[in-house]
C-alpha cells in the first residue's frame, strides 16, 4: 500500500530516505525547520568522511581512567564539562561499558559493518542520481600515524577490522612522501583503505539530496515536528510546534540529536547524548593532503573539500544548549598548519571559518534503527554518531524497506531503540 511518510527532520538520514520512499512510490512530506543541510545539522559540517571501517565505537578498554583527564583538561580530543557531569554520567557509564572488551568492540563492529559496507558505492549512485555527481569522490582515506610503532599501538582495532573484512595498503617512508608530498614530515606511515570514499561539501549534497526530492514530488513543511496523533494503535497525524498537523499513515524520526523526545512518545525512551565535534575551514589553502585523511597525533580528519581545507574532529560532552568553545576550533587549526608546513603560519585570519555541530550518539556507538515500540507505523533512524553521513545512504534504503513491510536488507536487531531498557 502506498503511503503519505512524514519525514522529521532533513539531514543526511531524512533526505536519503526521503528519496528511497519516493522510489518506492510513497507520498512523501519533509519536517524541517531549518535550511535543508543547513549550518544547524551534523550533516552541514562533519569531515565528510564516507568511511565503511569506521566499525569501532569512539570508546575503548580502559577508557574510565581517562575520565578525570576528560574533566581536567577542556581542550583535550574528548572533554567533559563540570557542569554537564551530573546530568551525562548515565550515558556516560554506558558508553565505558560498551567498549569495554575486545569481543564487545568486536560484536559492536560485526553489526556495524554491513551497515556501512559498500556505501561508497551507494552515496556515489546517489549523488548521480540527484546530479551531484562532483560532491562524492571514491579513491579512498587514510589513517597516518608518526610510525609503524604508533600504528601497532592501536593494534586491537585494526585487528577488529581486519576480522570483520576491513582489508588495506600499507605506505611508508618515501612510498606515503611520494603520494602526500604536502605532509609533514613527522607522519611516516600510513593505511590506505581503498574501498572508502569522501564527500567534498556535506552541506551542499544534503541540500541537492533535499532538492532533487523535490523535484521528484516531495512537499516541505518548515516547522519543528512535536509529536504524534496515534489512534488504535496507528499513526493517523505527526503534530508541528505551530499547532497544525501533517496528516500521513507512517513517519519517521530522523531529527538527529534532537530525536530523543519523539522517540520517547513512541515508547522509547533512548540515552540519545550530543557529542559535539567542531571543524575549521581553510578557504584558499595552497598545500594539503591528496587523500582524505585522519591524522594520529591530533585525533582529527583533513579532508580538502570544494569550499577550502576542512579539519574536523574533538568530541565534547556540554549538551545540546552550551555556547561553543571555539578554542577547540583553533586547535584544529593549529594543528592542521603545523601538519602541512606549506600552509601560511598564522593562517590569515579571515579566510578561517569555524563550526561547532552535534553528532547525534547513542553509548554504544550504533543507531537506532528500526520500528517504533509503541507505533510501528513510525521509523526510528537516528542516533548514527559518528558515522551518519556514510551510513545514510544504507540507513534511507532500510527505513523504505521498513515502511513498506518488506525485510530489512541486513540485521538490523542490534539496532533496535529497545535494547536500552
Ligand atoms: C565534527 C564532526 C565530524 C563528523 N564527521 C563524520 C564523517 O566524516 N563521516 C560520517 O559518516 N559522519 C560524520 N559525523 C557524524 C555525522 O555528521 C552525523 O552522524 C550525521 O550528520 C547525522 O545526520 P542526521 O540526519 O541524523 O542529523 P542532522 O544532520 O543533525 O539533521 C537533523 C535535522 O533535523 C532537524 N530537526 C531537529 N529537530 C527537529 C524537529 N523537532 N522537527 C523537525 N526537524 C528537526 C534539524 O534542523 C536538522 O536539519 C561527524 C559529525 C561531526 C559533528
Amino acid at each position: 500500500m502506498k503511503k503519505h511518510v512524514a519525514v522529521i527532520g532533513a539531514g543526511i538520514e531524512g533526505v536519503a530516505s526521503a528519496i528511497e520512499l519516493l522510489r518506492d512510490g510513497h507520498r512523501v512530506t519533509l519536517i524541517e525547520p531549518g535550511e535543508p543541510g543547513g549550518e544547524q545539522a551534523a550533516s552541514y559540517g562533519n569531515a565528510g568522511w564516507l568511511s565503511s571501517m569506521s566499525v569501532l565505537p569512539p570508546s575503548v578498554p580502559g577508557l574510565w581512567k581517562k575520565v578525570p583527564g576528560f574533566l581536567m583538561d577542556p581542550l583535550g580530543p574528548l572533554a567533559i564539562r563540570w557542569t554537564y557531569l551530573p546530568k551525562v554520567l548515565p550515558w556516560l557509564l554506558r558508553y565505558m561499558e560498551a567498549g569495554s572488551s575486545e569481543a564487545k568492540l568486536l560484536k559492536i563492529a560485526s553489526a556495524l559493518r554491513p551497515l556501512l559496507k559498500d556505501t561508497a558505492l551507494l552515496h556515489t549512485a546517489l549523488a548521480a542520481e540527484a546530479g551531484c555527481s562532483q560532491l562524492i569522490e571514491h579513491r579512498g582515506l587514510m589513517h597516518v600515524y608518526p610510525s609503524r610503532a604508533a600504528f601497532q599501538g592501536e593494534a586491537m582495532g585494526w585487528r577488529i577490522r581486519k576480522q570483520v573484512g576491513i582489508q588495506w595498503k600499507e605506505l611508508e617512508g618515501e612510498a606515503l612522501r611520494a603520494v602526500e608530498p604536502d605532509l609533514s614530515p613527522d607522519y611516516t606511515f600510513a593505511v590506505l583503505i581503498e574501498e572508502a570514499g569522501r564527500c567534498l561539501a556535506p552541506g551542499a549534497y544534503v541540500a541537492a539530496l533535499f532538492a532533487y526530492a523535490l523535484s521528484r514530488g516531495a512537499e516541505h513543511r518548515k516547522a519543528p515536528a512535536k509529536g504524534f496523533r496515534i489512534e488504535m494503535g496507528r499513526l493517523k497525524a505527526v503534530t508541528l510546534a505551530d499547532g497544525q498537523e501533517v496528516l500521513c499513515e507512517a513517519a519517521v524520526v530522523s531529527a538527529g540529536a534532537r530525536s530523543a523526545p519523539l522517540a520517547a512518545q513512541l515508547g522509547n525512551k533512548v540515552p540519545l547524548e550530543t557529542e559535539r565535534g567542531y571543524h575549521v575551514m581553510l578557504e584558499g589553502a595552497n598545500a594539503g593532503p591528496r587523500h582524505s585523511m585522519q591524522l594520529s597525533k591530533a585525533k582529527m580528519v583533513v579532508n580538502p573539500m570544494r569550499d577550502g581545507l576542512r579539519a574536523a574532529g574533538q568530541v565534547e560532552i556540554a549538551g545540546l544548549d552550551a555556547a561553543p568553545n571555539w578554542k577547540r576550533a583553533e586547535i584544529l587549526r593549529d594543528h592542521l598548519v603545523k601538519s602541512f608546513p606549506g600552509l601560511p603560519d598564522p593562517f590569515p585570519a579571515e579566510r578561517v571559518k569555524m563550526w561547532m555541530g552535534h553528532r547525534p550518539s547513542m553509548p554504544d556507538g550504533m543507531p537506532c534503527l528500526g520500528l517504533s515500540s509503541r507505533c510501528t507505523d513510525v521509523v526510528l533512524a537516528f542516533g548514527h554518531g559518528h558515522v551518519g553521513l556514510v551510513a545514510g545512504a544504507r540507513t534511507g534504503r532500510i527505513v523504505a524497506q521498513l515502511v513498506d513491510g518488506r525485510p530489512p536488507e541486513i540485521d538490523i536487531a542490534p539496532f533496535s531503540a529497545a535494547r536500552f531498557k
